[in-house]
């Protein structure tokens, strides 16, 4: 048997993805309470929106925000089915 010493390689035991949280149906639009499909994180908190309200209001936002993370295409690829 060989003893692994330094390089030991796992499997992917540790979850790597957690920097952009996938939304979810749970996820709810801010303004309109449509499903979120854009996420922005500016420094009070984070927003929620809908591919609509999240083209609305990126213009203002995207000024301010640390992060935008945007799904809205998922949306698009839902419509053409
Ligand atoms: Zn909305």
């Amino acid at each position: 048997m060989s003893q692994g010493e330094n390089g030991t390689v796992r499997e992917e035991t540790g979850a790597v993805d957690t920097l952009e949280p996938q939304l979810t149906a749970a996820d709810r639009c801010d303004s309109c309470g449509a499903q979120a499909y854009i996420r922005v994180v500016v420094k009070s908190g984070e927003l929620l929106f809908c591919a609509h309200h999240g083209k609305k209001y990126q213009e203002k936002l995207s000024a301010i925000a640390h992060s935008w993370h945007d799904e809205s295409a998922r949306l698009l690829e839902d419509q053409r089915a």
